[in-house]
């Protein structure tokens, strides 16, 4: 990973929103930078530029409260299934991505799954699984209810999305922030940096910002 040194976040203050630290999971190729940039930019390419930082920023309004998603991509280390146990540590979320369209993806899903149920306890960091590609539906290898079963049984939140197709993107993404908040506003999240603001105390959320620019 480029750029940033170590693994700790911005540190907030309190007039500033809940800072959550999201990473991307999963084998290579299955679209997790481009659900990034479908999220951040939307927009696809079917070549990303090569990053040159390794989480972006992105503001969100949920139910009157504003947040702000840390979203941690890697750089193609899971190529080499060298993804460092820095790159997850102090996570409050995680989207664990795999291909629809490619049966191993899943069970590579299913493994960095293990990884992190070793790593967190469960009310420590919010899970979703995505099965990404949906636009290839004609070499679906994983089927939505395989998908659907797999979460179900662990307890974790499931999309089936596609970021070529803009398809549930931003849906995944909002799920995620919105089981955070749920979660803060039940005093969970030991690892928040701040409570949530509310908008009617700040009316601007702020531009959402992004190190692609
Ligand atoms: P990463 O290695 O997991 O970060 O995957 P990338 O985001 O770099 O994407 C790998 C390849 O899959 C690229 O050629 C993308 O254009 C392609 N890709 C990503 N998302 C989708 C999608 O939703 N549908 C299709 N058909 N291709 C996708
Ligand atoms: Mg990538």
């Amino acid at each position: 990973m480029a750029q940033v040194k170590g693994n700790t976040p911005p540190q907030s203050t309190s007039q500033q929103p809940s800072v959550f630290k999201v990473v991307l999971l999963g084998s290579s190729s299955v679209g997790k930078s481009s659900l990034a940039f479908r999220f951040i930019k939307n927009d696809f390419k079917e070549i990303l530029p090569t990053l040159g930082c390794a989480f972006f920023t992105q503001m969100m309004e949920i139910d009157g409260c504003v947040l702000k998603l840390e979203i941690w991509d890697t750089a193609g280390q899971e190529k080499y299934h060298s993804v460092c146990h820095i790159y997850f540590r102090g996570a409050n979320a995680a989207l664990l991505v795999y291909d629809i369209a490619n049966k191993d993806s899943f069970h590579r899903a299913q493994k960095w799954w293990k990884e992190l149920e070793n790593e967190f306890q469960p009310e420590e960091i919010v899970v979703i699984l995505v099965g990404n590609k949906t636009d290839l539906e004609d070499s679906r290898e994983v089927t939505l209810e395989e998908g659907k079963a797999f979460a179900e049984s662990n307890k974790l939140l499931f999309m089936e999305t596609s970021a070529k197709l803009n398809y549930q993107v931003s849906e995944a993404f909002t799920a995620v922030a919105h089981e955070l908040l749920r979660r803060e506003q039940n005093g969970g999240q030991a690892q928040r940096k701040n409570p949530a603001v509310d908008l009617k105390e700040k009316a601007r959320a702020g531009k959402s910002r992004c190190c692609l620019d």
